[in-house]
């Protein structure tokens, strides 16, 4: 501990699930996915509910790969709120 120096010379991608999920799967869980697309989308984070189909590009139309990074359920279905 103490040390907080990113090792940069490792070039480690950062996602924690190695699972991908491609254009046209469906989410399996509610969740943040991580989604790259190097043309026309700056990687981010971005909320998929359950069983949306992920989308492609809107500009190209070129298949996307995402990837869970956290599973999120919606507040409908959290028993803590239910
Ligand atoms: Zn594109």
């Amino acid at each position: 501990m103490g040390s907080q120096k990113l090792q940069k010379s490792q070039k480690v991608r950062l996602f924690p699930t190695t699972q991908s999920h491609r254009t046209g799967e469906s989410a399996p869980v509610s969740g943040v996915y991580w989604v790259e697309h190097s043309k026309h989308i700056a990687r981010r984070e971005v909320y998929v509910h359950q069983g949306i189909h992920f989308p492609a590009c809107p500009r190209c139309g070129e298949a996307l790969e995402f990837r869970l990074v956290e599973q999120v359920a919606p507040i409908s279905e959290d028993p803590d709120f239910s």
